[in-house]
């Protein structure tokens, strides 16, 4: 009998495009017609944020999403919580088709599946205490029975994330900004949720807090039985938290592997850029800095081929970088890379 757990969350396919213009070079001043006739006739273009990305994240895990700014990860966490309606593919969530559920039907789902955001005084209202933006996903889901029940929840709530419950008569700006990343955390978790996309949870914090968080959201992964998506540009703190990791370069996941591996033999030559410049934990052991050139191409018209492949130092072995756009395909140990010549 199989023992191969069922995923949590899986994608198929999934994409997220959006629709823009492009502006015209600005050029010597024009004259007011000119211009006119410019704005009128601006080109109309597609931003291909998520372009075909196939994942599991399976229950209990934690999932690494890294990859360059703007390679579509944020996009990705938010399209596969159904935040953003995705253009194409397929999203399940615990065996059940959500990619085409109205809000009403996502609704008791939303209970789930909760996010946790890169700037946590953004996503708190300035205006409601800390004791009423905690309250807040409770009184919308029903899940206090009455004002001393919720007021109880609360209380326990803040405490879990390691703030007093004193601290819900206060408003966010009165606080850190570790602090108000835990009522951020304290929101995520009112509902019970089974899922969290954490995006970017500590980069807007400093260095000394950082650890405190992560160390805050693996303690809560133990006794709540999370699954976290982990998005991050920081490859360390990845590596301490995440059991996998899937590497997005414009749009596409181009590797995913279980952490450990991913680490000791990168096998996109992109991954092996990325890793490159981090430290490793035995400081005896080398790795050759591989500097990478250019800068992304514009998800609005990636390169044909491999989307690596102008910036790609292995690129011009064959041919088919340039004309065929590699699936991720599994290695022989397991890791799945998408690249012609990975081994
Ligand atoms: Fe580089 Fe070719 Fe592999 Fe793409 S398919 S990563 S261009 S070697």
């Amino acid at each position: 009998m199989s023992t191969t757990p069922s995923p949590l969350v899986s994608i198929r396919g999934l994409e997220k495009h959006f629709a823009t213009k492009i502006a015209w070079p600005r050029g010597d001043k024009p004259s007011l017609v000119a211009t006119l006739r410019r704005s009128a006739t601006r080109m109309k273009a597609v931003v291909r944020a998520v372009d075909g990305v196939s994942l599991d994240v399976y229950d209990g895990e934690t999932l690494g999403l890294v990859g360059e700014s703007g390679c579509g990860k944020s996009t990705l966490g938010r399209t596969l919580l159904r935040l953003l309606d995705p253009t194409g593919g397929e999203i399940d969530f615990d065996g059940r088709d959500i990619t085409h559920l109205g809000q009403a039907e996502l609704r008791p789902l939303r209970r789930q599946m909760q996010m946790i955001f890169q700037d946590p005084y953004a996503s708190l209202n300035p205006r409601m205490t800390v004791g009423q933006a905690v309250a807040e996903p409770l009184e919308i889901h029903g899940l206090a029975s009455g004002p001393t029940e919720l007021r109880e929840r609360v209380a326990a709530l803040l405490e879990k994330v390691g703030l007093r419950a004193e601290a819900a008569s206060r408003y966010p700006h009165e606080f850190s900004g570790g602090q108000r990343q835990r009522v951020g955390i304290a929101r995520a978790l009112a509902v019970s949720p089974r899922f969290v996309v954490c995006d970017e949870p500590i980069s807007a914090l400093d260095v000394s807090i950082q650890a405190q968080i992560v160390n805050l959201l693996r303690a809560l992964q133990e006794t709540d039985g999370l699954t976290y998506l982990f998005i991050s540009h920081d490859l360390e703190i990845v590596r301490y938290l995440c059991d996998r990791v899937a590497v997005m370069y414009l749009g596409r996941v181009v590797e995913l592997a279980p952490a450990a591996a991913l680490y000791e033999r990168p096998g996109h030559p992109y991954t092996q850029a990325l890793l490159s410049a981090v430290p490793r934990p035995d400081p005896s052991a080398t790795r050759q800095r591989v500097l990478l050139e250019g800068d992304v191409p514009s998800p609005i018209d990636p390169p044909t081929g491999c989307r690596f492949h102008p910036r790609c130092p292995v690129a011009d072995k064959p041919r088919t970088c340039f004309t065929e756009s590699p699936p991720l395909r599994p290695l022989a140990d397991g890791r799945l890379v998408a690249c012609h010549v990975a081994e």
